[in-house]
């Protein structure tokens, strides 16, 4: 049998009952804030029971944004919400997948390591997961130090047939550790009828769900349109087996960030506290600080892109919003379509956002937009693919290049190229440039001015790159790579212009609502001063 959990880390499971889509990574984020503001080292795995080994493969207008770690590995837009939420960098480890599990106990299996045994779920599986729930919960921190407490968030919904061995591993770990080491949140709907009445009975169901696999729910977080009633709780407290200061209301919020405080007067601090054996601690209050701060201008910004949805965006959204905060500057966003936004309505937005993308559709609409932006001043941020068709754009109407383009879309000049090491790579998953490399950065650029250091380290998610052939044509024409690595452009700009800054990279993914990104404080800054909108 699995054992030795040791016992340094406390294990804070979240599931989820009725359905999905309820926010669960956004409670568990919030959890772990609450607790990271009293002093704790928090970290978080995010469990999600499909085949995939990662997310890197998957549709964005499915899954939602692929988030790329420091580390390069492609994970669930649910890692993007810990690090932001709790202030940290994560790894690969933090995001376990079915796919990974088996392909693990498999390599296993074939090496021999199971000397003869039949290799089954139960052990095998639920071992390996306790095995990664244990690493990731017991990598340290870059300072040395390891975290007191490791959230757990199990994705999907209890009684998919997917999260079966995990929620059997999860089960399984109640037994293994001591009592205050482990507790388990249980995020469910909580619907009101027509005339406004809260139901309880879809939580009652998951709740039953939950006890024929042998799981109690020590908190129940009720997601729901108003807060809940303190005669809900009680039902809810009475059907659930848990006393009524364990059941938490989080009614929707209008901004996450605020989801901390909310649940923080609902008092589940002291729940956990209690269950855990946490000793009281002085409450740093920065979070709420920067969450409550008032907004005294407000500015929109147009985003040309491909997908609709905006959990596409979701890094760019928040950087924006992170940066909009500590400038008092609330920033709306328009979201228009590549394919079909009217180009006359640009002038009316106080900046145009190209992000990243893959793929030829909508191409031209998005570079139409830069070549606007470009001439009418407005301030312009370009992201991977938005700085590619930026170095296209300039390619076509400044240096002359009437058929520029990228190798990614076919036939023309390829001022941008594939990149030299991508050649030959027929699989998909894992093989771009991905995760952190630095830039160094050219003195008295606009990119120097944002980041106010000579060399810097980003995230990287791309398998092209401005062609090193058109280098000197488009320096020539006035555009300035004003930050690389090596021979490889990762910034450009045009001094003349207000704000006109594109990166190879994505700086959203480094965004922190405590530390803003760079490039979206310039922007939003420059958004500001450019002020066309109400
Ligand atoms: N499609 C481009 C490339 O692969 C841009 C990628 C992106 O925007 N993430 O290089």
């Amino acid at each position: 049998m699995y054992s030795n959990w040791g016992d340094l880390v406390k294990y804070i499971i979240v599931t989820g009952g009725v359905m999905s889509g309820l926010g669960k990574g956004i409670t568990a984020a919030s959890v772990g804030r609450i607790l990271k503001n009293r002093g704790y080292r928090v970290t978080a795995v995010k469990i999600d029971p499909y085949l995939n080994i990662d997310a890197g493969t998957m549709n964005p207008a499915q899954h939602g944004e692929v988030f790329v770690l420091k580390d390069g590995s492609e994970v669930d837009l649910d890692l993007g919400n810990y690090e932001r939420f709790l202030d940290i960098e994560l790894s690969a480890s933090h995001n376990i997948t079915t796919g990974k599990v088996y392909r693990t106990v498999i390599e296993k299996e074939r090496r021999g390591d199971f000397l003869g045994e039949t290799v089954q779920i139960i052990p095998h599986i639920t071992d390996q997961i306790k095995t990664c729930i244990r690493q990731a919960a017991e990598e340290e921190f870059p300072d040395g130090t390891k975290a007191d407490i490791c959230l757990v968030e199990v994705g999907g919904t209890v009684g998919d047939i997917e999260s079966m061995p995990f929620l059997e591993a999860i089960r399984q770990m109640r037994g293994e550790l001591p009592p205050h080491d482990y507790i388990l949140i249980h995020v469910t709907l909580i619907p009101a009828d027509t005339m406004g009445d809260m139901k309880t009975k879809p939580t009652q169901h998951s709740v039953k769900a939950l006890r024929e696999l042998g799981l109690h729910a020590d908190i129940i977080v009720g997601r729901s349109e108003h807060p809940i009633s303190a005669g809900t709780k009680r039902k809810i407290s009475a059907f659930c087996d848990l006393p009524q200061s364990a059941v938490i209301s989080a009614a929707t919020a209008p901004d996450t960030y605020a989801v901390p405080m909310e649940m923080e007067k609902e008092g589940i601090a002291d729940v956990l506290s209690a269950h855990l054996g946490l000793d009281k601690k002085e409450v740093d209050t920065t979070w709420y600080r920067i969450v409550n701060k008032e907004y005294t201008n407000r500015i929109t910004v147009a985003i040309v892109s491909k997908y609709g949805i905006e959990d596409v965006y979701i890094s760019i959204k928040e950087s924006l919003k992170h940066a909009g905060r500590s400038l008092s500057t609330e920033v709306k966003i328009a979201w228009l379509d590549a394919e079909r936004y009217d180009r006359a309505s640009l002038k009316d937005y106080d900046g145009i956002l190209i992000p990243g993308g893959f793929g030829k559709r909508g191409i031209e609409g998005k570079i139409e937009a830069i070549r606007f932006a470009r001439e009418n001043n407005i301030p312009f941020l370009g992201l991977c693919l938005g700085f590619q068709l930026a170095t296209v754009e300039y390619a076509r109407n400044k240096a002359g290049i009437a058929d520029a383009t990228s190798e990614e879309f076919g036939e023309g000049t390829h001022v941008i190229a594939i990149l030299p090491e991508q050649e030959g790579v027929n699989e998909l998953g894992g093989t771009m440039r991905l995760g952190n490399y630095t830039a160094d950065i050219r003195e008295g650029t606009l990119c120097n001015k944002l980041y106010g250091v000579k060399q810097i380290t980003e995230r990287h998610r791309h398998r092209y790159e401005v062609n090193p052939h058109y280098i000197p044509t488009l320096e020539k024409a006035g555009l300035v790579f004003s930050a690389t690595n090596k021979n490889r452009m990762e910034c450009l700009e045009l001094p003349a212009h207000p704000f006109y800054f594109a990166t190879q990279f994505h700086p959203e993914f480094k965004s922190r609502p405590t530390k803003p990104s760079p490039p979206y404080l310039g922007f939003v800054e420059a958004c500001r001063a450019n002020k066309r909108t109400k």
